[in-house]
Parts: structure tokens; sequence; C-alpha cells
């Protein structure tokens, strides 16, 4: 009775409340539209269509402020309804307080947070426990001895399963088409034809990308025999991604990608769905990977690089075969089973069981007079009638004592290595051999073993029957497995750096395939409005397009493998995935200007395809794969230039875009409103102290709806007119400056150069040193001074005889030294309305902080960038340290792929080099009353050796190879460019627990900042000349997501009926993140979030419209797709976005 009245009380509250909020807003617009009346410019009076097409998408917009307010109200009482029933069952639950601000946590974090782990394994725990002395296991180096009575398997047999696979990198010593010819063809024939001979022949294969090349080469006939290889099941498409990707610098966008490109193309010409994981060469595993291969549909998986301390551990412990958890789920929902292989390799020596000097003699194609041979000198026998009794025992005894090491009687034995299989002779020799052995078992039912070649599906199948029967659980297990050692000291921490050029490149090439993606599949929707109306939508070239976009998700999918990204390959290797890259970017740009051009157009009769004069360009060049992009000098004059901005992301954003013009002076005006907008011209510095007397950078302001295209004109403005920078030179030396004539330029005298370096925005003021022109403190306008230094570092190289290389971080004796030049740096400060920063020049890098006088998100973070050239360097390695005043202890937190963040703790016990980890897009350190954020734009490593500290890897050069099979230093050194937000934060609740294995994730202001970071606008410019045709803005969303849902991808999906062309269907990728607690942002959001899991989808995307919506697995098979009735008819289409989780919908926009 009470419950209900309650209820009553409170719908009719909000209702009212709503009410309110409508005849608000309505007043508020009629006062906008007075006010627009006044303002408007005589051009756009007169046009009376403008006006009331303006008129209709103000209503439209206030229609779809209506229907979010309803799905508010109805949410609530959704809500409402939940907590009214928990609790009459008598249970509590935080959630309900949220709706009704009961809590004093900011609404709707509840539902991410909350999930501690308690049960099954936490990494982070074995690592506490463990000692790390690496002691001689004896014949297993790593391990221990392992003893068993022989009758374990009399009631139940050993059942062994081997399974032949052959490792092909798609690129490493030789490139990816290189391989090809040599090898992974000759592998694949050979597979064919060896397969079919015998039909207990088995083989399982990883890389789409080989797969889908050779898939290409081959005639009908050898394409039924694949298909029929798979269907008999004596081939199986393992994991089934382009690649075998890295887990440590790779993008979850990209990991999910390469999944997505191989997935659907197995979908198209194979029709079967992967259903096992296999990653037996990546540098260390992270659970974002697993993450996403349980949402494409798979079920188990193998991993193979963890550190051989921990796989000791997990031997002893009998937990190699664990379900693999995300650290924030507190259901079984995203468990997938893993089986982690137990010794120091997968290749053959290190996959029979604990001996590598016996394994090594079942290994057929090292028997004598071959090329391979076993470095313990005892060759592998051919299986002869003589020697099969003696050969089958010895080898039985390596199972038996592998099998020791496991829950059930189910073995895996995988039977290959890099590039195995590619001869006839050696298949004859493993296939023919094994088979003898695998006879003689079969012959002698005393021994207790049944062997046999099988596929990993196999072996799963069999595993899950014999613990289902035996009520065997598995363990499940939380955390990640970096950082790998594989011996010793032996850290792969270094390629967590290594081609630092590189994997900056990947990220932009990845930001515009993200974005490219999305203008493209929105294009297409549009495009379908104007159907019927003939040469009109045949002058698009989707095609071609489709086709461009096609190549550049495999070129970055291509990258994300584990010699790529990583930077371990050879040099022509490197350059080879560079130039795929460059080429991608740069057809990746015709699809974005292309489908800008039909967008923007009032009139779209006028549209014409002109590749060699494309209507519109990108406002810089990159000149080669290895160079940094360079801004175009626009030429301005009295007729405006017209910039076109794209928004990429779902938020409305307040940027600051960048150009570079022909004059000191410019107006820019907002086309629509005809307003100016605030702009501020800088110097373009031809040397540090030498202005440009040519060109002039020109920064505005610009207001962007989100995935807007909007139209800016530029104009020639009269001299002076225009806000300039001024600049104060610090370390005025005796060098001759170039007095520029158009810029202030103050020079400190001695007195004064003591005098603190300070610049200021609405939201913090930093101080820096007036020496080096480095932070050294900074204040959020609502708190005290921090101190936030920041420093330079050096590392060298051990000079014990194992060195740093490509893989290994093997750093000198005495750590980090403070960078130090001779000469101090010259230090420049700019300071203007749009942005002030200060510059300082130093021998090997030129690094700037800058932040920007803006409101909202943008205004909020310090902008750090280092450009950096190491190339005169032998064996060093160049890190920036920030040294805050945070009390953080020896824990800190860094992402793994940009997907989630994971608590690091710094443990002393190991080795400096094993304190480093990947760093993909952000990492915090924290205490009770501050959060300090820095935020990337590219992989590295990062460490936090001491609390308050943080520093990452900038670049490292090489001088030798590690012996990790590349042959070569890393000596390739570029002139490299990474960029950071750096986001101070107070955190609410002073009495914040920062404990053990608590999951934390990034604030909201912290994801939107990165958002920001990682998507910049993109700004095109038309060709100059008059007769421009009619434009008009494209705004496709009336108002942002909400700020914890993440627009992952809209990816046009391929006809199956037309190979090559695009579908009407689209991918629709949505990542609600987790968000923190603890941080308030005490400026209001522009973005709001919801409390609920349900969003109706239709309302997100307002006023885009669905024709169909249908939520399917992440790789979007057909077979994952959910049946037809859920969401495809029923309007609201409501769907459940769970916080952390990815959804993936297969849609067509109508
Ligand atoms: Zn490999």
């Amino acid at each position: 009775m009470k419950r209900s009245k309650t209820l009553a009380i409170l719908v009719g509250g909000i209702f009212f409340t709503a009410l309110m909020i409508l005849y608000w807003k309505l007043e508020l617009m009629q006062k906008t539209e007075l006010h627009f009346g006044e303002e408007t410019p005589l051009e756009h009076e007169a046009d009376d269509l403008s006006v009331l097409r303006q008129k209709i998408e103000r209503l439209e917009r206030l229609i779809s402020d209506n229907n979010r307010l309803v799905a508010t109200l109805r949410d609530s009482i959704l809500q409402h309804k939940a907590s009214m029933k928990i609790g009459q069952g008598g249970k509590a639950n935080g959630s309900s307080s949220a709706a009704t601000g009961l809590n004093t946590k900011l609404p709707g974090c509840q539902s991410a947070e909350g999930t501690k782990a308690t049960d099954g394994v936490q990494l982070l725990d074995v690592y506490d426990l463990l000692p790390f002395d690496n002691p001689d296991g004896g014949l297993w180096k790593q391990g221990f001895e392992i003893l068993y009575e022989g009758n374990e398997w009399d009631k139940q047999p050993l059942e062994v399963f081997l399974v032949p696979h052959s490792h092909n990198d798609p690129g490493w010593l030789k490139t990816f088409d290189g391989y090809y010819q040599d090898q992974t063809r000759h592998i694949l024939d050979n597979m064919l034809t060896k397969l079919t001979e015998d039909s207990r022949r088995k083989m399982i294969w990883a890389e789409i990308s080989y797969f889908s090349k050779w898939w290409k080469d081959i005639d009908d006939q050898k394409r039924e025999m694949v298909k029929r290889l798979l269907k008999e099941g004596q081939l199986e498409l393992v994991t089934g991604g382009w690649v075998m990707a890295d887990e440590a610098n790779s993008h979850y966008f990209a990991l999910l990608d390469q999944l997505i490109e191989g997935h659907q193309w197995i979908q198209r010409h194979l029709g079967v769905k992967p259903r096992c994981g296999w990653a037996i060469d990546p540098f260390g595993h992270s659970p974002s990977m697993t993450y996403l291969l349980k949402g494409a549909g798979l079920r188990d998986m193998v991993i193979q690089r963890v550190h051989y301390a921990v796989k000791k551990h997990f031997a002893q412990q009998q937990i190699l075969e664990f379900l693999w958890r995300q650290s924030w789920d507190s259901s079984p929902h995203s468990d997938i089973t893993c089986h982690m292989m137990p010794f120091y390799s997968y290749d053959v020596p290190h996959t029979c069981g604990p001996n590598p000097a016996v394994c090594c003699q079942f290994d057929f194609h090292r028997l004598q007079g071959g090329r391979v041979f076993c470095p313990w000198k005892i060759p592998p026998q051919q299986i002869t009638e003589q020697n099969v009794e003696e050969r089958a025992l010895i080898l039985l005894d390596q199972y038996r004592q592998k099998s020791r090491l496991f829950r059930s009687h189910v073995l895996l034995v995988p039977l290959g290595d890099d590039f195995r299989f590619t001869q006839s002779q050696e298949w004859d020799a493993q296939f023919s051999n094994y088979q003898k052995l695998f006879d003689y078992f079969d012959q002698h039912p005393e021994l207790h073993i049944k062997a046999r070649f099988g596929t990993l599906s196999d072996y799963f199948e069999t595993l899950h029957q014999r613990l289902h029967a035996e009520g065997t659980t598995l363990p499940t297990l939380r955390g990640d497995f970096f950082t790998y050692a594989d011996r010793d000291d032996h850290y792969w921490s270094g390629y967590f750096t290594s081609r630092p050029f590189y994997k900056g490149l990947d990220r932009v090439l990845e930001a515009m395939l993200r974005a490219t993606e999305i203008l493209f599949s929105l294009t297409l929707a549009e495009i379908q409005h104007f159907l019927g109306q003939g040469n009109l939508v045949l002058e698009f070239p989707a095609h071609e397009h489709f086709q461009r976009l096609s190549e550049s998700r495999q070129s970055l999918a291509l990258f994300q493998h584990h010699d790529g990204i990583t930077g371990t390959a050879r040099d022509p290797v490197v350059a080879d995935y560079g130039t795929r890259i460059f080429h991608s970017i740069l057809n990746l740009r015709q699809v974005l200007q292309s489908s800008a051009h039909w967008l923007l157009l009032l009139d779209k009769s006028q549209y014409h395809h002109d590749k060699s004069q494309p209507f519109l360009q990108m406002d810089d060049m990159i000149l080669a794969q290895d160079s940094l992009p360079q801004k175009t000098p626009l030429k301005l004059s009295d007729e405006p230039r017209t910039l076109i901005i794209f928004n990429p992301t779902e938020q409305v954003r307040t940027s600051v875009i960048s150009v570079v013009i022909d004059s000191p002076d410019a107006r820019v005006i907002n086309k629509e409103t005809g307003q100016p907008v605030a702009a501020q011209i800088s110097a373009v510095w031809a040397e540090p102290r030498q202005a440009s007397s040519e060109i002039f950078q020109l920064d505005f302001v610009a207001k962007l709806p989100p995935l807007s295209l909007v139209i800016y004109h530029v104009t020639k403005a009269p001299i002076s007119s225009s806000h300039r920078a001024q600049y104060t030179f610090y370390h005025q030396d005796n060098l001759p400056t170039n007095h520029s004539e158009y810029f202030r330029v103050l020079y400190p005298d001695g007195s004064k150069g003591d005098d603190p370096l300070s610049l200021s925005n609405k939201h913090f003021q930093i101080w820096s040193s007036t020496e080096t022109g480095l932070l050294q403190k900074l204040r959020l306008q609502s708190g005290e001074v921090h101190q936030i230094q920041i420093q330079f570092l050096w590392y060298g190289t051990t000079t014990r005889a194992d060195k740093s290389g490509a893989y290994l971080f093997l750093p000198g004796e005495k750590g980090a030294q403070v960078y130090s030049s001779s000469e101090p740096p010259f230090v420049r400060v700019s300071r203007g309305p749009v942005f002030s920063d200060i510059t300082s020049y130093f021998k090997h890098f030129t690094h700037r902080v800058r932040l920007y006088h803006l409101d909202g998100p943008a205004g909020r973070h310090l902008e750090i960038s280092n450009v950096v050239d190491i190339r005169s360097e032998v064996n060093r390695e160049l890190a920036m340290r920030l040294i805050s005043n945070i009390a953080s202890g020896n824990r800190f937190y860094s992402d793994l792929n940009g997907f989630q963040m994971q608590q690091r703790q710094t443990l002393s016990k190991l080795p400096l080099q094993a304190n480093f980890f990947p760093m993909t897009s952000a990492s915090f350190l924290q205490d009770s009353v501050s959060r300090l954020s820095l935020l990337s734009a590219q992989s590295q490593a990062v460490a936090s050796l001491r609390s308050g500290e943080l520093e990452v890897m900038l670049d490292r050069r090489l001088n030798q190879d590690d012996n990790r099979g590349l042959g070569q230093g890393v000596t390739d050194n570029k002139l490299t460019a990474s960029f950071y937000h750096l986001l101070l934060e107070d955190r609410r609740g002073a009495a914040q627990k920062v404990d053990g294995s608590s999951v934390e994730h990034l604030s909201l202001l912290a994801h939107l900042t990165s958002l920001n970071l990682c998507h910049p606008p993109i700004t095109m410019v038309t060709v100059s000349g008059d007769n421009l045709p009619k434009l008009r803005p494209f705004l496709p969303l009336d108002v942002s997501l909400p700020c914890d849902i993440h627009l992952l991808n809209l990816r046009t999906l391929e006809d199956t009926q037309k190979a090559g062309h695009p579908s009407q269907e689209a991918a629709l990728l949505l990542h609600r993140k987790g968000f923190d607690c603890s941080s308030a942002p005490d400026l209001p959001l522009t973005c709001t979030w919801s409390t609920h899991e349900e969003v109706d989808l239709d309302d997100l995307f307002f006023p885009l419209r669905f024709r169909s919506v249908r939520r399917s697995g992440l790789t979007l098979l057909r077979d994952d797709d959910e049946p037809e009735s859920a969401l495809q008819q029923h309007l609201p289409r409501v769907a459940f976005l769970r916080p952390m989780e990815i959804s993936a919908f297969r849609v067509e926009i109508d």
C-alpha cells in the first residue's frame, strides 16, 4: 500500500519535472530563434527555404528530446518497479538508490564496479606469492621432476591427441608475400594431398591472411577438397583471425577488426565457424583477446608464452587448464576454457613431455640428413618393427609425465613448429612414424593409452566429456599474462616500445579506418533515398570504395600480427608493413573525401567522382611511409576558402582546428550561422627561433556535433585584425634570431629569468622550469598545488653478454640516468586566446606542453607531445617520467588493449625490466584524494618504479640481436612523434580504499579525453576556385550518445550475392564502458549516461532509423544472429548493453 503510494508520487514528480523541462526548452528555443533573427546576415534572411529547414530541424531535435525524456521516464518507472520487487524479497540492493539520488556516488557507476574478484585464481596474488628464484629443475630445467606410479591410467586410459600445426608468421624474417611464395603455399598444397591420402591424418590452421591468399590461387576442385576436409574434421581452422595477433600493443578495435575480417572470410568461402583459439607465439596474453574470442563464439583456447615461473606454479597446482574470466565480470558469462602449454616452447622438443632431449627424438623432420637437427645431440630414429617397442615406451613415459600436470586423462600434444610441413617428405616422416607408434599402442592395451592425430576441437570435446563425467570443474582465473619471461631475467618488455614510429602509424590508420567506415556506411544509407534517380546513384563509386576499405581493413589486420605491431620484424619487412599502411591511409582518404563530398552536396546530381581531381582534399600530406604528416599551406584571399571538418566521435565536441595559411590575418566563420569563431594566429617555426614570414598557423575553435561534417569559411582579414600569439624566448644566447615582423617576442632579462614560468586556463594552472621549460607543478582551480614534474631519462643496456634487442629490455645495472644536456635547451613560450604552450628544444627531442583556453573537457587536460630523434645514439632508450606527490605506493593501473584497466604492482623482487607493462592508451596513479591519468595516442611500455611516478618509453635504439631468431638489432629509428593527454582529477570520498585486486576504470572525463585524443577531427579543404556547388552540413545525430557508450564501428558488410560489393547491412558495434565512481567532474559533462542496461537503439541514433536490427556475435557470423523476432519488429528496439561489454548488431539503416 505504502509502496504504491510512493510510486505514484514518484511517477507524478518525474512527470511534472519532465513537463517543466520541456516547457523550459521550448521557451529557450524560441529565444534562440529570436536571437538568430537579429543576427542572421542579410544573405541568409533572404533564404526563406533555409530558415524553414532550420526550423524543421529544430523541431526534429525537440521531438528527439521528447523521446529521450519519455525514455528516461519509462526507465525510472522500470527501475522503481525492480527495486520494489527486490525490496519485497527482503534483499537490499544499492542499484535502486541511484535513480532516486540517494547514492552519493556518481549514478550509474555501481553497475560497472563492485565486482571485486573473490573466487578462483587472481594473477596478482600469484605474483605476490612466487619467489621468482629460478632454480634448476633438472631435465625440465624450469620445472620439476614429475613422478607417477604407472597405475594411474588403469581405470581410464590416457587419451592423447597429437595436433599437427605449422606456425606461419605473416611477415617476420621475410615479408608476407615472401613467405607465401617460398613456404606457405607449398604447406597448404601439401596439406591437401597428404590429408586426403589418409583419413586419420589431421591438421589445424590459424592465419586466414595466408589461407585466403592461397584460396585465390587454387581451382574449384581443390576448393571442394578443402571443404570436404573441414567437413570430415581432418582440417580445423583455429581462432580464424586474419593473423595470430599481438596482445600487448594492439588496440581492441584492431583486434576485433582482424577477427571480423577472418571470420567473415571463413563464413563466405567455407561456411564453417571457428570454435577454438590458438595463440602459441604472441609474447604474453591479454584477457581482452579472450573477451573478443568468447564474444565471437569460441569456447576453448590454447596459449603458450607465459612467464616460466607462472607456468611452473600452474603445473604444480594442476591449474594449467582454467576458466579465464574477465576481472570485471561477476558472472561466468565471459568464461572461456583455456589450456596453457606447460613447457618452454611450442616446438616438438617442448611439447611431448618435460624432457626436450627425448621429445626432440620424436620430431621426425629432424631425422639425420635433414637441415634441422636436435641440439641435444640424440637424433630421431625411423620407427621400425625392431625399435617400435623401445621408442613407444620412451614416448609413453613423456606423455605420462606431461599428463600428471593436468586434471584429466586427456592430453594435448602439438606437433609442429615455424613453417613446418613444407615438403611432402616431411609429411610422410611425421605421419608414418607416428602412425606406427599409435598402432603399437593400440596393439598393447596393457599400456592404457589411446593416441591419435587430432584437431583442437577433438581434444577439447573429449576433455569436456571427461571433465563432465568425472564431475571435475576447472578453476576460474582473472588477470593477464604480462610481462612474459622465457628464461632467467629475459623479460620481453622491449617490444612494448620497439619501432614506436609504426606503433603510432598503426593508430593513425586505425582512427582513419574507423572514421571512413562510419562515414561510408552513412553515405550508403543516405544514397538509398535517391535510388531510382538513375545516374545520381551510379556516380558514387561504392564498389571501388568498398575495395579500398577492404584492403585497408586487411592492412590494419596484417599489422596486428605478433611480429608486426610488436616491432620485431627485419628492416625490409617493417618497411613492407609501413608501405601497406601508408597506401591504406591514402586510399581511405579517397573514400572519406568522396563520401563527405556526396553527403555535403545540396543537389546530389552535381556529384562527380574524379580520382585525379577530387572535390575535397586533406589539409595535410604524408610524403612517405616513414615520414610524419605535413600541413599543406592554404592560399587565402577575400573569397572564402571552404573547410570541411568531420567529427568522427559520437560526442558533440569543442575542438581546436589547426591549419596552415599564407596570411598573418584571417577570419573564420561557421558557414551555417554566419558567426565568426574564436581564432588565433601563431608562427610556423622554420627553426626553433626563426618564424616563417610566408606561412602561419591558424587555430580556431569549432563546435562539432556528433559524427557531423561541418562547414567553415576562411578569408583573408585586414592587417592586424587577428589575435596573434605572443612569444617569450628563454635562454636567449648569442645565437641570431630573426625578429618576426608579425609576432611580438619577449626576452626576459636576467633578473626576470628567475620568475616562475606559468600558464593557466579556467581549469588549472601549471608551473614549469625557466631553465628547461619542463613541467614542475600543477594546480586544479579547485584545489591544492600538486607536484607533477616531467623528466627525461636514458636507459642503456647491460654489460653482460645478453643485451637488449627488439624483444628484450635488459637495462644497464645502474638503471636510468636523468637526461641532461651540456647546454640548456632553448625554451619558447607561446600565449594566445585559443591555446598557450611551452616548447623545449633538446638535442634528442622537442617537448611541448599545451593547454587550451576552452570550456568543457577539451580545456581540462594538459596536452603533451614529444618529437624524438635518437638516430645518433648507440644502445640507448629514451623515456619520459612523471614525478608526482600522489601516494600510489607500488600500485598503478595500465590498460589492456584500450579495452579495460589492469592493476599493476611494482615488485622489488623482480628486475627492473619485469616491472614494465604494455600501455595501449591509458595509465593512472591514484591515492585517496587524487588521480593522475596519462592517456596516450600510441602503444608503449609503462612503469611506475617508485610511488607517485609514472614513466613511458619513447624510443629505443639497440645495436644487437637479442637471440630470439630475428638476427638483427633495432637501428631503423625515425623521427618519431608521441602524443599524450595528462589529466589530474580530484577523487570523492577521502576514505576510498586503494586495495589489492579491486577493479578500477577510467573516469568519464578520462574516457572522453582519450576518445578525443585517439579520434581527432579530420579537416578537408575544397578545391579552390569559384562555382562551388551549394553545400550543407551533414548532421546525422541530433544528440550525443551517452558518454559511456562508444560507437566502436559502423562497418559495412559484404554483399552475400555479389562478392566484393557492399551490402545494405552494416555491423553496428557498441561498447559500453565502465567508469570510475570516485572521480567526480566538478563541471557537468556535455553528455549524459544511463543507470540502466536497457537502451533504445532508435532513440540513441535519432534521427537515423533502422530498417532492421539484429543482435549477433562480435564477428557477425550468421550462426550467431539472434532469432528474427527479438529486435527486428518490435518498437522500441530495446537492447541490453551491459557495462564493459561490446554489443554487435547487424543493422540496415533506413
Ligand atoms: Zn610467430
